[in-house]
């Protein structure tokens, strides 16, 4: 295809302004692509090398504007080129505003001009100048370039200034392109009697996968369900191989010659990063109530990392799917000696202290991109592998088998590890509660709740990891009651009646109506969670003295003591004198610096409950 071809095409996809009309104008564009079908979709994105690829071109705007400069002819410099910018706004728009063309003064191009630009000759030069290192090879770079913007009409010249720097500005994003490669070549066309299946023509699924970070960005599809009639829709197909691979390039083609059968071929290559799996926000409650019983990971404050081992050299990836081997000699080497067989391995790199213990992620940040020193930062800053997934063993893809037998993999490959944390399995709210204050007292960021029977998702956030941090709020509530524990907890206090401080009680009611409170505090729920045999001990010890009346097991205790208690949620509840319940709340400690008048309010307990 001719690059003025491609230019005309792209010129009228910027000027499109409906979705479906810009994925059908994509769509014609893919099927008259011909050969050049893979370098025309990476083109449409920006793109020389597919997004997996550690190539890439290269070309800062420096390079442009002197190569735009000089094709423009003698009388304009970079600097005019540079004012012009600075006026139009738009490099694209800067390059298409020159009349090149008839500039010799380059051995290699003297027939340049009489040459029409091909998608393949643009395509072949600009790796070239990637590719295109050492003595002089700025200068090198800088005659390629001007021999392309040299041989260009206004509209081609545009679109190359825009392709070499990345943005295209034709409004056709990743989920366009999907959308558009299923409909050129996996759905029925018009006249045909099947129907095609189009996810509502825009990027609306789309898989954005540019952040400027890796960390906590919100970048994946969200996924309600596993709907079957989703799954089986072409786009899916189309989506599913671009996670595997990313590579739309390849995805396109095969595609085209292959079909859907093709796609669903289209495995992991060892080498070749897969978008990242992520999570959701979830409890426990909804994890058992949802799958019956959850495996509990501890959830690990670095930084994800997808680890790539062919059997003889390892590449590390970030969720970016930027390669960060170089900066993590440690982790090679432990991967290095580790395993001996390829695999892809999913996790994340923590900074550890010199006991093991977990540094907080920040510490992390400081190994993880370095390009200098980082042998001098290896011995500041100590960083290790924690894996929690198998994604490929050996020559076996791992994506649709179930967790359980992923940890399995992962056992049998790193078991005995500290790369390797046993996950749990648990039914109980109480138990995973208790699990994760262990993960939390070790210094870990909280746990991380699957589906155990779940496949891996490359790319979604689906309901089947869920997340769940600690609150970050606490509360700071009176004891004003508790239960007698049973059994050789027989003469220790062992439930606590929680309350929180009713501000001027008598005016102020609360949500259940003011005719519960007792003294100006509300009950808000209990807790029993998160307190050691010999913590019971020694707060029956505290609260022994304070309690006012005893009833069978249960005893009302002067509000004299604060606790500060974690929970999951604050629910509107019948059940306690605020209108308020705290779900699974856990014990934290003691405020010995408060008194029950520093105690949390019931507005405040309303003002968290409402920002929920
Ligand atoms: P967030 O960044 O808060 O959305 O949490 C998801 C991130 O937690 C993942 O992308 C991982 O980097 C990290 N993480 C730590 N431990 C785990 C784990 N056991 N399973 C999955 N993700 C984990």
């Amino acid at each position: 295809m001719e690059f003025a071809e491609f230019a005309a095409r792209a010129e009228e996809m910027a000027e499109e302004s409906g979705d479906l009309a810009t994925t059908d104008l994509v769509s014609d564009l893919l099927r008259d692509a011909v050969e050049d079908l893979p370098i025309v979709v990476r083109f449409l994105q920006g793109r020389v090398y597919p997004a997996w690829d550690a190539m890439t071109l290269d070309v800062g705007p420096a390079l442009v504007h002197e190569s735009i400069a000089r094709a423009a002819g003698p009388n304009v410099d970079a600097d005019d080129v540079e004012t012009k910018l600075a006026d139009i706004g738009e490099i694209g728009a800067v390059a298409g505003s020159y009349d090149f063309g008839g500039q010799r003064g380059l051995d290699a191009f003297t027939d340049a001009d009489s040459e029409a630009l091909t998608v393949a000759s643009v395509d072949e030069r600009l790796r070239e100048i990637a590719t295109t290192t050492g003595d002089g090879s700025e200068k090198r770079r800088l005659d390629t370039l001007f021999g392309l913007f040299n041989s260009a009409s206004s509209s081609e010249a545009t679109f190359l200034a825009r392709l070499v720097l990345g943005e295209m500005r034709i409004g056709v994003g990743e989920g366009t392109v999907r959308d558009a490669i299923a409909a050129a070549f996996l759905e029925a066309r018009d006249g045909d009697d099947v129907d095609g299946d189009h996810v509502d023509g825009g990027d609306a699924t789309d898989v954005d996968s540019d952040d400027a970070t890796d960390e906590g960005s919100d970048d994946a599809t969200e996924e309600g369900s596993d709907d079957a009639t989703e799954n089986e829709s072409p786009v899916y197909a189309v989506e599913r191989a671009l996670q595997v691979s990313n590579d739309y390039g390849m995805v396109a083609r095969v595609a085209r010659e292959e079909g859907r059968a093709g796609l669903e071929e289209i495995g992991l290559e060892v080498g070749r990063p897969v978008q990242a799996m992520l999570a959701q926000a979830g409890s426990a409650t909804e994890a058992i109530d949802e799958w019956g019983e959850a495996v509990v990971e501890t959830k690990f404050d670095g930084a994800r990392v997808q680890v790539h081992a062919d059997g003889e050299s390892v590449s590390l990836f970030s969720r970016n799917m930027d390669d960060v081997t170089d900066p993590l000699p440690e982790v090679v080497e432990f991967v290095e000696r580790a395993v001996d067989v390829p695999v892809v391995l999913d996790g994340e790199v923590v900074a550890v202290a010199d006991d093991g213990s977990p540094l907080p992620f920040q510490e992390v940040l400081r190994r993880f991109r370095r390009k200098y020193d980082v042998e001098r930062m290896r011995d500041e800053v100590r960083v290790e592998l924690r894996a929690f997934d198998c994604l490929h063993v050996d020559g076996e893809d791992l994506l649709d088998a179930p967790l359980h037998e992923r940890h399995e993999r992962l056992r049998q490959l790193l078991g005995g590890t500290d790369a390797f944390a046993e996950p749990a399995v648990s039914s109980d709210p109480d138990e995973i509660a208790a699990l994760e204050e262990e993960a939390l007292e070790a210094g870990h960021e909280g746990i991380m709740l699957k589906e155990p029977e779940s496949t891996y998702a490359p790319g979604k956030r689906g309901r089947n990891w869920l997340k769940r941090k600690p609150n970050v709020e606490t509360l700071d509530l009176v004891v004003t009651g508790a239960e007698w524990g049973e059994g050789r907890r027989a003469n220790l206090l062992g439930t606590f009646l929680l309350s929180a401080r009713v501000d001027g009680a008598g005016e102020h009611s609360t949500k259940n109506g003011s005719a519960a409170e007792r003294d100006g505090y509300a009950t808000l729920g209990k807790v029993a969670t998160g307190i050691t045999d010999e913590k019971l001990e020694s707060l029956s010890e505290r609260l022994e003295p304070h309690i006012e009346h005893e009833s069978g097991q249960t005893v009302s205790i002067a509000p004299e003591v604060v606790f500060e208690v974690g929970y999951e949620e604050i629910q509107g509840s019948p059940t306690y004198e605020s209108g308020y319940a705290l779900r699974f709340p856990r014990f934290i400690g003691v405020r010995e610096d408060k008194t029950a008048a520093d105690a949390d309010s019931l507005d405040r307990v309303a003002r968290l409950a409402d920002a929920q």
